[in-house]
């Protein structure tokens, strides 16, 4: 689910980009939103991921339940959001991508941001059926510095296994396997699904038909947007 937010009230877009299930393309978009409306990108599972590599506190607390494909506590990935959304980068809009994932987190975001005195434009959520996630996950290569990422089969690097931009090495994400897909699935059906429904009755949801290509969906993305 991908939420723009604050540009009707505050002139300041702002787009959490939290819900659709792994694979759905979040992370693909991302990139082209952020640079089409100029917000800063905060993806709670990079965050996660490089506190992990890191072994901050953090990064130890969260470990277990990512490697299981579980989510993280509310209370570590709000202190997160709240955190990173301070930065200088942030305050003309921010992207908010894998976040939020619980009705508890949305709740905690909406108390952040009213005392901002700001409110959500628009939730978009990428909708595809589990069946199409499997390949899309375990074909998938990342770029962690940039976050982008690649496919083997429908979307390959130039030179399998580096970055076309930076020619640094890419890496498969340790939970894109089928076994941990299972998991992140439930994970996304039981806790994220309700997210979305929270925001539809706020009526700011956009569905995406995200089964169809990146370009497609970025063309829908750019019409909800617009
Ligand atoms: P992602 O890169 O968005 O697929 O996230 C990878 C993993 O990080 C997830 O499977 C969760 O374990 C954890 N994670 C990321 N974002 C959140 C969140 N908003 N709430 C809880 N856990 C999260």
């Amino acid at each position: 689910m991908n939420i723009v937010e604050g540009r009707l009230l505050s002139g300041r877009p702002r787009i959490l980009n939290g819900g659709g299930p792994p694979g759905s393309g979040k992370g693909t978009q991302s990139p082209m939103i952020k640079d089409e409306y100029c917000l800063c990108h905060l993806a709670t599972g990079d965050m996660l991921r490089a506190a992990v590599a890191a072994k901050t506190p953090l990064g130890v607390k969260a470990k277990e339940a990512m490697d299981k494909g579980e989510l993280v506590s509310d209370e570590l990935v709000v202190g997160i959001i709240d955190e990173a959304m301070k930065k200088p980068s942030c305050q003309k809009g921010f992207i908010l991508d894998g976040f939020p994932r619980t009705v508890g987190q949305a709740q905690m975001l909406d108390e952040m941001l009213e005392k901002q005195g700001v409110k959500i434009d628009k939730v978009l959520d990428f909708a595809i059926d589990d069946s199409i996630l499997e390949e899309r996950i375990t074909g998938r290569w990342i770029h962690p510095a940039s976050g982008r990422s690649y496919h083997t089969k429908f979307a390959p690097p130039k030179v399998p296994g580096v970055d076309d931009v930076t020619g640094e090495p890419l890496i498969q994400r340790k939970d894109d396997t089928a076994a941990v897909l299972k998991s992140r699935l439930e994970a996304f059906h039981k806790q994220t699904e309700p997210v979305i429904d929270y925001y539809w009755k706020k009526g700011v949801v956009a569905k995406l038909h995200a089964e169809k290509s990146p370009k497609e969906v970025t063309e829908e993305v750019q019409k909800v947007l617009s």
